[in-house]
């Protein structure tokens, strides 16, 4: 199913799909089922099972002695490079089944879909030289009778706990990276896009992955989710999604085993905009910037911070960027901004909306409900008139929602760009190298695009300044996080004694 298909249509009747442990994929019996409609056309596409607290335990017992028995830490980084290599080449030739998977369940466009799976492929390519390059240090300067050695080793067993809005992408910065390391995993996806992370463990598998390595269980969060991260026998957690639930992972990491975690959360990230950017560059930036997967998206640019002088114009050019986007079937290879994916993402977008007019700011254009046959999307919306106290500037909103907020002086750009608890990513447009730098500089973000947005390779780290964040997934930074460090001191000749 590999062809580049130009019509899509959704399933005849849903795929059902088994959960994913010790190398085996596990059919739902008895156990209770989750079928999820398709948020861009409302028809039943998957259904997961929703797994058991033993489900769990046998997941977390596999991948435990999958690491204890050195299966995959014990081998070499070659071996190791070689499984991620396979994996990689099996994501591209059943990349049209991940994709349109992926749409299904999400909503997003598949031509999105389709170039998410490609930069997925090439993480895997890159980690599997990571695997390789992972190396530690040496003290050659501890005077003639000391020797001394770092060693990283791989922590041991990592539950990863991805959210809905980037399924696979998400999965895919973190697993290939977690493997080159040498741990072992529990993957928990979002119960409502759970597909494409249980055909990623199959095609681990078919790689060569060890049985046990790679586990996935699925279910809700508040059961299964909550069971990974308090189960004892984990020793790292990564954890994607909402602050709220963030502080949970920190909280049952305190009352259980202290497991170290990584910590990817939300954003309310500014997207700075000096009189002498580009403009067209700047206005199509920051609406593709907002307007990319719906705005659900943790580094989303969802606040313009513009310079006053252009400020009008450029309000008028990116409201005729949204006015042109192409909102549709998420299965239509056209279609760029596809459905919202779960009906309570639509409720909070919709809220905010009502809330931002009700503060008082002004709705330029968009904000309204979109019916896609089956499903229902948001068109993108423009507010200007808003002030740093209101809601729409302050919180996470996860949709396709810009506020304007001018500016005079580039210290206050960087004061109203800071001006949040949030520290996930940033942009600034500028023509002025001084003032990139500057802003780059003191903008609290941990990624960070000038004259660009959203773009991004496997070789930089992503995650988080503040309150978006701990630590860092991706690049070689991605994979020491799964590593703990060693230090060996060893003596050369005869040791002076303590007792002569
Ligand atoms: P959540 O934080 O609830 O969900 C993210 C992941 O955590 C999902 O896999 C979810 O599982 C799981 N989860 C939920 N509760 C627990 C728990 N108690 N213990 C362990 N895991 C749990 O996000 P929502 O889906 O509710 O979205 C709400 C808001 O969060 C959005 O509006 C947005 O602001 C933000 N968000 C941010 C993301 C980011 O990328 N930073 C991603 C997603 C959301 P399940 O879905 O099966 O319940």
């Amino acid at each position: 199913m590999n062809q580049h298909i130009e019509a899509l249509s959704p399933p005849a009747k849903p795929r059902k799909f088994g959960f994913f442990v010790d190398g085996q994929s596990v059919e739902a019996g008895s156990r209770e089922v989750f079928e999820r409609n398709s948020p861009g056309h409302g028809v039943p596409v998957t259904r997961i099972p929703k797994c058991t607290p033993e489900d769990l335990d046998d997941a977390v017992a596999a991948a435990r002695r999958a690491f204890d028995d050195r299966r995959w830490s014990g081998l070499n980084g070659q071996a190791r490079a070689a499984v991620l290599l396979r994996a990689g080449a099996l994501i591209r030739e059943r990349s049209e089944e991940i994709a349109y998977w992926e749409t299904l369940e999400n909503g997003k466009p598949i031509s999105q879909a389709r170039a998410e799976v490609g930069g997925c492929a090439d993480m895997f390519e890159y980690a599997s030289g990571l695997a390789r390059s992972l190396h530690g240090d040496s003290f050659n300067n501890l005077g003639d009778g000391m020797f001394g050695l770092v060693t990283r080793e791989p922590i041991g067993v990592v539950g990863i706990i991805t959210p809905w809005n980037f399924p696979f992408l998400i999965l895919c910065e973190r697993v290939p990276y977690v493997l080159a390391s040498g741990c072992t995993i529990v993957a928990k996806p979002s119960e409502v896009t759970s597909a494409t992370t249980l055909i990623l463990a199959e095609i681990l598998s078919q790689a060569g992955l060890p049985d046990g390595v790679m586990n996935v269980v699925t279910g809700s969060g508040s059961t299964i989710g909550q069971g990974l991260i308090e189960h004892p026998l984990v020793d790292m957690l990564s954890f994607t999604g909402s602050t709220s639930v963030g502080r949970k992972v920190v909280e049952a990491a305190g009352r259980t085993n202290f497991k170290k975690l990584g910590l990817e959360l939300g954003g309310k990230n500014p997207q700075i905009v000096f009189a002498d950017a580009d403009l067209e560059d700047a206005a199509d930036g920051v609406a593709f910037g907002i307007g990319f997967n719906t705005g659900q998206c943790c580094v989303s640019g969802s606040r313009l911070i513009v310079e006053r002088s252009v400020a009008d114009d450029l309000a008028r050019m990116i409201e005729e960027k949204f006015t042109k986007v192409v909102i549709g079937d998420p299965l239509n290879n056209a279609t760029q901004i596809g459905a919202i994916t779960t009906d309570a993402q639509n409720s909070t977008i919709l809220s905010y909306i009502e809330k931002g007019r009700a503060e008082g700011a002004r709705l330029i254009c968009g904000g309204e409900q979109i019916g896609l046959g089956g499903g229902r999307s948001i068109s993108p919306a423009l507010f200007g008139d808003v002030t740093r106290d209101m809601a729409i500037a302050r919180e996470e909103i996860f949709g396709p929602v810009l506020t304007i907020m001018p500016f005079d002086a580039v210290e206050e750009a960087i004061a109203i760009a800071n001006d949040t608890e949030y520290g996930l990513a940033a942009s600034v447009w500028t023509k002025n190298i001084d003032k990139a730098l500057l802003v780059t500089r003191r903008v609290q973000a941990g990624r960070f695009w000038v004259n660009t947005t959203l773009a991004g390779g496997p070789e930089l780290p992503l995650g988080g300044f503040k309150q978006s964040g701990w630590g860092r997934e991706a690049g070689m930074y991605g994979v020491e996080e799964y590593t703990q460090v060693k230090s060996v001191h060893i003596e050369i000749g005869k040791r002076s004694p303590w007792i002569a």
